[in-house]
């Protein structure tokens, strides 16, 4: 196991809310009742480090946010990454009780092939009927980039914020 796909956070108290930033890989080894103990009332998860997520972590993770519900007053996820989006996308109460505020979302230039994660507010997205990607130019070379996935597919979890 490489120390990058380990599971780590980090938690910070802010007056308001507890911040937790995760990184590296929800699977078996992630020792999610750890942290339990430590959140309680307004929850904030930056989940901008997870890289990758098996079976086994998805079952952790939704155990995890069950026993979080009696202790957390309000959870929000922030920087969901495109394999946390391809979760709460397909596995119901993935989110728990959390409300998404903001993930990353693949885009790839069709000219010179560059490709970028773009951090997209959940909230700007959801007022649209028809949630069609937000443009954004190529770095590189100017030229109009694309959703690198369906939009009503990667987009689908949306609906239901
Ligand atoms: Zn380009």
């Amino acid at each position: 196991m490489t120390a990058t796909s380990e599971l780590r956070w980090r938690v910070r108290e802010r007056p308001d809310y507890t911040h937790v930033e995760f990184t590296g890989a929800f699977d078996e080894n992630a020792n999610f009742p750890a942290l339990l103990g430590k959140l309680s009332g307004a929850v904030v998860f930056d989940l901008g480090g997870i890289s990758r997520i098996n079976s086994a972590g998805i079952r952790e993770w939704i155990a995890f946010l069950r026993a979080l519900r009696p202790r957390v007053s309000d959870l929000v996820f922030t920087h969901c990454t495109p394999p946390f989006v391809t979760q709460l996308n397909s596995i119901y109460n993935f989110r728990g009780t959390a409300r998404i505020e903001s993930f990353f979302a693949p885009y790839v230039c069709r000219k010179c092939g560059s490709e970028e994660a773009k951090l997209l507010l959940a909230k700007n997205l959801s007022k649209q009927r028809d949630l069609s990607p937000p443009a954004f130019a190529c770095e590189e070379c100017g030229h109009s980039m694309d959703l690198d996935e369906t939009a009503d597919r990667f987009f689908s979890f949306l609906r239901d914020s």
